[in-house]
């Protein structure tokens, strides 16, 4: 392992000025699983999450079970916060025509409220330095390490990639920088990373509710004009209610509320839901700009982990595995690099290619699904097919779905 001898460092309580190993920009899922295993490996590791734990997420809550025991290694039973087991899926067009399937592999059900907390309190007990409620609001490469001295670094080793991280709470110089801050940021600008300046058509809104009107073990995704809605049950006997729409939606409806009464009306299921369930915010999570475009997993030697390094469809219900599954492929990597078996060189190689490997043709199938739904005609015939050949709709869900990790 490489030895770091720390030299002093300046720090006010609002401007600190520190240097560290690793910076993880980004506390989700994929950020807060590497920086519990590097720290345990023993690396020194910022973590920077703009928001303060616990906070409510746009997401389904819907969790594969390939992600299970790599989240309890993590040092979280998600069991023992309330998850519930789910095995069987439902899909409704927009006319109330219902597939009902059984999952093979299955998942479970847990908020990111609970969560991402539990694994931030795990991380802050491994020795993670968690700057929470803190924005990073750019960063620079190229930059002279001056607060930390390397000892038995070889030529191989990471010291020329330096970064200077700007953050609304001072700054970090760091050795290696991972990006895990999910589907869209200002740093996507600042990296001026190719779909940077793209809009993107979908928003995502969430709810959590209370309804006797579904089975405990059911996901269940209800199809309406240009979007689509997944329920499930989550723990303290509440459901997830998150929903993707098409702005289009937004242009024609203007708000949320209103695309809801339009539209959800229309599907039975959802029409049921929305007129009998208590809504337990007063009002939902939101957001915009909602991007499925293949992203660069490296950019600039920033290694993007989770949903900045391409995020799957939410029909798929497998972006949070995902986002596990990056970052153990990723800390993986990094923990042999900081012992000297790997150099930087062959660490994004390796990492490019496992992550191709890995999630490239889930990430194409995923975006090929999507535009069967949301659509009163297509979501039908998907719907009849998936009846008429059940095979066909198993392969789906294996297309977009990994193994156990
Ligand atoms: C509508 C919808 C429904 C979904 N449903 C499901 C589902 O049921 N199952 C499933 O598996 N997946 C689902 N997903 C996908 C899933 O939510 C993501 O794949 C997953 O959250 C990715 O985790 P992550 O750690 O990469 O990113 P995130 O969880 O998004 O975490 C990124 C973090 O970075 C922080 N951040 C961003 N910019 C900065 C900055 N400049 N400075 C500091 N912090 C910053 C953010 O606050 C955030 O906490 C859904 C997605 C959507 C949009």
């Amino acid at each position: 392992m490489i030895k770091i001898k720390q030299k002093e460092t300046t720090q006010t309580k609002e401007n600190k000025s520190v240097s560290t190993q690793i910076t993880i920009i980004g506390g989700g899922l994929a950020g807060l699983a590497c920086s519990i295993r590097l720290a345990r490996a023993g690396i020194k590791v910022i973590l920077i999450e703009k928001n303060t734990y616990p906070f409510h997420k746009v997401c389904g809550e819907y969790i594969s079970n390939e992600a299970l025991e790599y989240v309890k290694s993590l040092g979280v039973n998600p069991f023992d916060f309330g998850a519930v087991a789910l095995d069987k899926f439902w899909l409704s067009s927009p006319s109330g025509n219902k597939l009902e399937l059984d999952l093979p592999l299955g998942g479970f059900g847990i908020s990111r409220y609970t969560l991402d907390y539990e694994l931030s309190k795990i991380a802050k007990k491994e020795g993670v330095d968690i700057w929470e409620g803190v924005f990073v609001k750019d960063v620079n490469k190229g930059m002279e390490i001056g607060n930390w001295e390397l000892e038995n670094t070889n030529e191989n080793n990471s010291s020329e990639n330096k970064f200077l991280i700007e953050t609304s709470n001072g700054t970090i110089e760091s050795q290696i920088i991972i990006g895990s801050y999910g589907k869209r940021s200002n740093l996507d600008n600042k990296l001026q990373r190719d779909f940077s300046s793209k809009n993107f058509p979908y928003i995502g809104v969430k709810y959590h509710l209370k309804t006797n009107l579904m089975p405990d073990n059911v996901i269940a995704l209800h199809n309406f004009w240009r979007g689509y809605c997944g329920i499930s049950r989550i723990e303290d006997d509440k459901f997830c209610f998150c929903y993707l729409s098409h702005k289009d939606n937004i242009t024609d409806f203007k708000k949320v509320e209103e695309i809801e009464k339009q539209l959800f009306t229309e599907n039975p299921f959802l029409s049921k839901i929305l007129k009998e369930a208590e809504f337990l915010y007063d009002k939902p999570e939101i957001i915009n700009q909602v991007s499925f475009s293949p992203k660069k997993l490296i950019e600039d030697d920033v290694l993007m982990c989770g949903d900045s390094a391409g995020m799957i469809t939410p029909l798929c219900g497998n972006g949070m595995a995902m986002a596990l599954h990056s970052s153990k492929i990723l800390s993986d990597l990094l923990i042999q690099h900081f012992d000297n078996q790997i150099d930087f060189n062959t660490l994004k190689k390796h990492y490019q290619k496992r992550w191709t490997k890995q999630f490239q043709l889930r990430l194409k199938a995923g975006r090929t699904v999507q535009h069967f739904f949301g659509g009163r005609q297509s979501s039908e015939i998907l719907i009849n097919t998936f009846k008429y050949i059940p095979s066909l709709a198993r392969k789906v869900v294996s297309l977009t779905h990994g193994k156990e990790f």
